[in-house]
Parts: structure tokens; C-alpha cells; sequence
């Protein structure tokens, strides 16, 4: 990519990473400030600063931070979480972006200790037939970030011991999505355990969601022809 150009996507990049953070505090999924977000760039990432509102950030803020931890030209010090967006660029090829937050519901979750079985089939959205947790380990450690990467294997998202969330994506937006869809099958998994009996879908019938999924809009769109093509045919329509 010629200079300029690439200067003008890494700014671009440091804006979604702010409006992607804005939107995570403003949406209640990162109460009391919890919460990073970071988007792959170059041959590491650029990530949220640590101990700073979302609100006050500028481009200049998000810091970037090369695969061996260093951070050239950096005026901020990075998310204290670093290393596990770092384990997660490493070993999932497919992930560009990474949101983590403390939302309300899948931190009651992940204090239980409970992953999220299907319950629901919408649990598939995370690309595997459960949302699976993570070990604890404490925060901001490369233990943590080897217990995240081992749980997340083939799903883009977790629960975290004792923490709250993580869920990757292809796009900012797209892992923002995903940390939404876990807070409410959070949410909801929490109301069915306070109602009793959890009926869990069986694993032939997540396979076959899962391929549903795989396949799900990218299916060419029903051509609207049949109906004009109908009423031509009663004579009705005999002025076209
Ligand atoms: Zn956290």
C-alpha cells in the first residue's frame, strides 16, 4: 500500500476503533469503563489506552502495538489487556477485530462459571454448538490470554471467569455484533436457569444449524418474477 494511502486507512481504523468503544459504553455492555477494543493492523493491532474515558479519545490515543509488545511511537500506554488481543491475532487468522467488556449479563454468567450450552440455537452465532468459558486467571497476564486462546479454539467468542466477555470478528463491527448477541443469550439463559428445567438442542440438531449459518446469506435472491408473470397470464394486466 503506497504511504499515503496507508496513513489514511490507519486513521480510518483508529476512528472506527473509538466509534466501536463509544459504542460499547453507550450501549451498557462496559460499566464503569470496563472494556477494550482493538482492530489488527500491520503485523500487530491498534488498541484502546488504558484508564481512559472513551468519550475524551482522540485518533492520536489508540495505541499501536507490534507482535513483539513494543509500542513505536505510541503516546499512551496500551489496555492493560493487551496480551490476550495479541494471543488471539496469533492463532485466529480470521479474527481482525477484538471487543472484550464486563457487560452485566455474561459477567453474571462467567461468576457462575456457567458456559452457555444451546439453550437457544441463536448460541451458533459464535460459530460453535455452545459459548464456552475460559479458565480464570488474573487479569492482564499471559496466563490469561493462554487460558482465552485455548477456550476460543473455533469459537469467536467467550465467557471469562470471573471477568465478562470476548468476541472476534472480521470487522469491528462485526465483533461488536457478536459481544451484543452474547450479552442477550446471556441475558436470556440467565431468565431460563431462574425458571427451572434448561432444555438444551441436541448436537445433530446444532449441526444442522450451524450449516444453516455457514450457508445463510449467501443464497441468490428470489428472483419477483412469478406474480406479474401470473397476473399477465389472467388477461388482467393487458395494457402493459
Ligand atoms: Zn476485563
Amino acid at each position: 500500500m503506497p504511504p499515503r494511502e496507508a496513513a489514511a486507512a490507519e486513521k480510518a481504523l483508529r476512528r472506527t476503533v473509538i466509534a466501536t468503544a463509544l459504542a460499547m459504553s453507550r450501549e451498557g455492555l462496559s460499566p464503569g469503563r470496563s472494556g477494550n477494543v482493538s482492530a489488527r493492523w500491520r503485523t500487530g493491532m491498534l488498541i484502546t489506552p488504558t484508564g481512559m474515558a472513551y468519550e475524551t479519545l482522540a485518533e492520536e490515543d489508540i495505541v499501536y502495538v507490534e507482535d513483539n509488545g513494543s509500542t513505536p511511537g505510541a503516546t499512551r500506554v496500551p489496555s492493560s489487556e493487551w496480551f490476550f488481543h495479541q494471543a488471539i491475532y496469533r492463532t485466529k487468522p480470521e479474527a481482525n477485530a477484538v471487543v472484550h467488556c464486563h457487560s452485566p449479563s455474561a459477567t453474571s454468567l462467567a461468576c457462575a462459571r456457567k458456559p452457555i450450552p444451546a439453550f437457544h440455537y441463536m448460541v451458533a452465532i459464535a460459530g460453535g454448538k455452545d459459548i464456552p468459558l475460559a479458565p480464570y486467571a488474573t487479569f492482564g497476564t499471559p496466563e490469561l490470554a493462554r487460558a482465552v486462546v485455548e477456550t476460543l479454539g473455533r469459537s469467536k467468542a467467550c465467557l471469562m471467569a470471573n471477568h465478562g466477555q470476548i468476541a472476534t470478528g472480521p470487522t469491528l463491527e462485526a465483533a461488536l455484533d457478536l459481544a451484543r448477541e452474547v450479552e442477550m443469550l446471556s441475558r436470556q439463559y440467565l431468565d431460563v436457569l431462574m425458571l427451572g428445567e434448561v432444555h438444551v438442542l441436541d448436537d445433530a440438531e446444532m449441526e444442522r444449524v450451524l450449516l444453516k449459518f455457514a450457508t445463510y446469506g449467501q443464497q441468490p435472491a428470489q428472483p419477483p418474477v412469478s406474480r406479474p408473470s401470473r397476473r399477465r397470464s389472467t388477461g388482467k394486466t393487458s395494457k402493459h
